[in-house]
């Protein structure tokens, strides 16, 4: 018989502990909120694979990039986030409440950051899944640069990561082999990596390249290239072989739910909200310019203070506005304006008339428009009249009377 699972509530469940992920739950849990980081493999993500980070501010001496995130970690458990190691297997985000479900516990959420991040691609030539990992094709050199110390090693990718990495290499590796798509010279990486690279006596380049097929009994020991513009086949022996050709988002999960882009990373506005109210994405899952550890936490830092603002404005629109238990109106406006700051008497005067029957509210739009989201109508300034805990219809002639007479025609 199938086990029950386990049910937990919190405020917030993060799905991901890379650094968008913790710095989310830095956040969330500095605001009080019952927090928890749900994480499949390593806490710290995909920067803990980077040997040295060389642009996150604050950290001159270049440390590994688990050197940061491991303090992000301790931060954020100092500050009451939880952490479960295991994965996510499924979600329901569509709902008020949020479901987020794993091999044994099921929890509930008002409100989910996906900071799931992404996984390397592969390059789809033959024999390739004969050789994964531990048979001689990784995506880590931080992992296993040390295991190739006096090796050969080809390096797939002229992207940042694959050049500087490759270059890391170099430092264990008698000889990197950089297999790049482009013509002699031209790469995807940033000029300066590309000039070090270049001046590397222990790299070499073969041009024009993809690979077509790898090799090997047991453990890979050679990786086939074609040439693109002969399709000449060019066996390369090595020990090993470094794939960095970028990388493809965890997104498999929440694609029929969430919407993203033709690549399958996660649309967001500025505020990290995605197309469901309360779900939030933040790092390299979502579609952006620029991924990166300082993006990351940034996004992070974002998420965390929209969930948080999320879960507020919530609670006071149940209580305060959409109330189940009396008809009402609610003034919606931006008190920045005169005009409409104005009307805000209207209210005022209708409470203490009839703020017996009826209740009557004011939200002003300057210092937070979520409510007024959630009223339906984002141009301000309206009334809306709220009959059994919804909105029955909005009035833009605000006076007394209009909002007295729709009331009382309930
Ligand atoms: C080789 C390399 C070198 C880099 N060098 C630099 C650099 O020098 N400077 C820099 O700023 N950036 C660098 N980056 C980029 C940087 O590492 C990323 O931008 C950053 O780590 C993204 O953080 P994230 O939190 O968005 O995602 P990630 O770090 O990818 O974290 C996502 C986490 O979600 C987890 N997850 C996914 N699905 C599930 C699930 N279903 N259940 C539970 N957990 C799940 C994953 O296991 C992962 O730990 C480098 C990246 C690579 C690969």
């Amino acid at each position: 018989m199938a086990r029950e699972k386990k049910i937990e509530h919190y405020d917030v469940v993060i799905i991901g502990a890379g650094a968008a992920g913790l710095t989310a739950a830095i956040y969330c849990a500095r605001a009080r909120l019952s927090t928890i980081v749900i994480e499949k493999a390593l806490v710290g993500g995909l920067a803990t694979y980077t040997n040295e980070i060389w642009n996150y501010p604050g950290f001159p001496d270049m440390p590994k990039g688990e050197a940061i995130t491991d303090l992000m970690k301790v931060q954020a458990k100092n500050m009451g986030a939880k952490f479960k190691l295991t994965e996510v297997q499924s979600v329901d985000l569509t709902g008020e409440e949020k479901i987020v479900e794993t091999f044994r516990n099921k929890y509930i959420a008002k409100s989910v950051i996906l900071a799931s991040g992404g996984r390397p691609r592969t390059t789809g030539a033959k024999n390739e899944e004969n050789y994964l990992f531990d048979k001689g094709i990784s995506f880590c050199a931080t992992c296993d640069a040390a295991s190739n110390t006096d090796k050969v090693v080809v390096v797939i990718g002229s992207g940042d990561a694959a050049i500087e990495e490759g270059m890391f290499l170099t430092k264990f590796a008698k000889k990197v082999i950089v297999s790049v798509m482009h013509d002699e010279g031209i790469m995807d990486c940033n000029e300066i990596a590309k000039e070090a690279a270049l001046a590397n006596p222990k790299m070499e380049f073969v041009w024009n390249t993809v690979v077509d097929s790898f090799e090997g009994e047991d453990h890979l020991d050679t990786v086939v290239l074609r040439h693109l513009k002969t399709n000449e086949l060019i066996p390369v022996k090595c020990d090993n072989c470094f794939e960095f050709i970028g990388y493809i988002p965890n997104t498999e999960l929440i694609k029929e739910q969430v919407t993203l882009n033709p690549q399958g990373y996660i649309l967001t506005n500025d505020r990290m909200e995605t197309n469901l109210e309360g779900v939030f994405a933040a790092g390299d899952v979502r579609d952006k310019w620029l991924k990166q550890v300082a993006t990351a936490v940034g996004d992070g830092a974002i998420a965390g203070y929209a969930a948080e603002k999320y879960i507020a404005e919530t609670e006071v629109f149940e209580c305060n506005v959409a109330r189940k238990d009396k008809n009402g109106a609610v003034y919606v406006y931006n008190a920045v304006e005169a005009q409409q700051r104005e009307l805000v008497t209207i209210i005022e005067a209708l409470t203490s008339r009839h703020g017996e029957n009826y209740h009557f509210c004011k939200v002003d739009v300057y210092k937070s428009d979520g409510i007024a989201k959630k009223l339906g109508r984002t141009n301000y300034p309206y009334v809306a009249i709220i009959k059994d805990g919804k909105v029955d219809h909005y009035i833009d002639l605000i006076s007394e009377d209009n909002i007295i007479n729709a009331l009382k025609t309930s």
